[in-house]
């Protein structure tokens, strides 16, 4: 193999070509970025540059020597519009084509947008969405955040710390549905509260409203949140469009870029990697897709090997999933997943204390372990989440005895 291709320089693209290199890989690698940026990290643009301690400027994942080192052909600016069927050639949005003997897809997502083009309403996923909320709150004094997701409850805590008002609207009974059991998802409700964010649970929103700019957003049971600045953090959408009809088959369900265990997806040669990979994990068995930035960059190191090791030679990704969020200074970490339970304990401390570790169980086994402001505690376990641990031996190695 001498000619490699990455699609996509961020998290994933990055530590594919670094894996490339660190296996010995001396032949061209080709990165095609979309945007202007050498690779950069998403995590502080809801975090540090919000709150100021940090500078979008400074979120840049290496310097440039250690890119430099890299080697890498680097297009960045440019997009890919096409993979031709069948083929590892892409073409770009200049007209030019490059082809690889093989291909990393490591396009990523880019935030859900609202029905509305008024100025005002921003989402947030890259370093200009994060400058542009970053000046809004110089001025706004009152922040509407909708969707309560982890983007949206860190911009809800990031403004508060800014000293905005600030109300957070979520069509959900709880926070963070999607990737937290509701019992646990109680807490931070708790948590935004405490610190004085006005929290609107199941209420879903109607429209956004103004004269030129945005004033309020209007909620479906009539009600309005007046606002002159809105951040939506509604999901993603994958940037798998440019994959129409070239063979890669996109997943059901969670959607992305279908894998197999070892990151090949239906078109030889072509692996997948990052927040797109849609991969089968034995221990939670079923297929998942990760929107986790250790996930982009542990997944892609191994999809590259696989790609230099070829047939019979290639390692399985089976990771622990890992993510955190900060809020208000306190640090929540998950390992494993930690939705859908049927089982919650509070092995460590309390939801009361907003200080605790939680265990997460399915079907007699531990499936999550989330923590508030418990890093040791909390990472401890992560062993446990390496094996099948049923939920009895988790608890034993928690020392913990359920009151009957
Ligand atoms: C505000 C924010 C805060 C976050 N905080 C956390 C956190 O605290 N903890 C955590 O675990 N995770 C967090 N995440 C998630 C984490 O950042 C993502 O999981 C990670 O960025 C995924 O990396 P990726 O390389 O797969 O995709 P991306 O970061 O989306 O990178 C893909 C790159 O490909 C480019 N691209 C797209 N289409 C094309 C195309 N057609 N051609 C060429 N290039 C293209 C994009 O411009 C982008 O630069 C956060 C995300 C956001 C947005």
């Amino acid at each position: 193999m001498r000619d490699i291709v990455i699609a996509g320089a961020g998290m994933a693209g990055l530590h594919s070509a670094e894996a490339l290199r660190d296996a010995g890989y001396d032949g061209r690698i080709t990165m095609i970025g979309a945007e202007p940026h050498r690779p950069y990290s998403r995590p502080p643009l809801s975090k540090e540059v919000l709150t100021g301690v940090g500078s979008p400027k400074g979120v840049a994942l290496r310097g440039d020597e250690q890119i430099d080192a890299l080697g890498l052909d680097l297009r960045l600016g440019r997009a890919a519009v096409r993979l031709r069927p069948g083929d590892r050639s892409v073409e770009l949005d200049d007209g030019s084509l490059v082809r690889g003997d093989g291909l990393i897809i490591a396009t990523g997502a880019a935030a859900r947008r609202p029905a509305t083009d008024l100025p005002g309403v921003h989402v947030l996923r890259t370093i200009e969405d994060a400058e542009a909320v970053r000046d809004a709150f110089g001025s706004a004094g009152r922040i509407a955040v909708v969707g309560a997701g982890f983007v949206g409850a860190e911009v809800a805590a990031s403004a508060r710390a800014a000293g905005l008002e600030a109300v957070l609207i979520e069509a959900a009974p709880t926070p963070l549905m999607r990737a937290v059991d509701p019992r646990v998802g109680a807490v931070l409700t708790e948590l935004h509260r405490d610190n004085g964010v006005d929290v609107r649970l199941g209420t879903p929103v109607a429209g956004f409203e103004g004269a030129g700019r945005v004033e309020r957003v209007r909620l479906a049971d009539g009600s309005a949140v007046e606002a002159p600045l809105v951040v939506c953090g509604l999901g993603v959408e994958l940037n798998t469009g440019w994959l129409a009809g070239s063979g890669v088959r996109l997943a059901d369900g969670a959607g992305g870029v279908l894998c197999d265990a070892h990151g090949r997806t239906t078109v030889p040669g072509v692996y997948a990697a990052g927040d797109l990979a849609n991969f089968p994990h034995p221990r939670y068995g079923g297929r998942m897709r990760l929107e986790h930035w250790t996930n982009a960059g542990e997944q892609a190191a191994v999809s590259a090997r696989n790609l230099l090791a070829g047939e019979g030679a290639q390692e399985p990704y089976e990771p622990v999933p890992y993510f955190w969020s900060d809020q208000y200074k306190l640090k929540i970490q998950l390992l494993g997943q930690a939705a859908p339970a049927d089982t919650v304990e509070f092995v460590h401390g309390s939801a009361e204390d907003r200080k605790f570790v939680a265990f997460l169980g399915r079907d007699g086994l531990l499936t999550g372990v989330l923590g508030l402001r418990s890093t040791p505690k909390t990472m401890r376990y992560r062993p446990l989440l390496a094996e099948r641990t049923t939920w009895d031996e988790a608890l034993a190695a928690a020392g913990f005895t359920p009151r009957r």
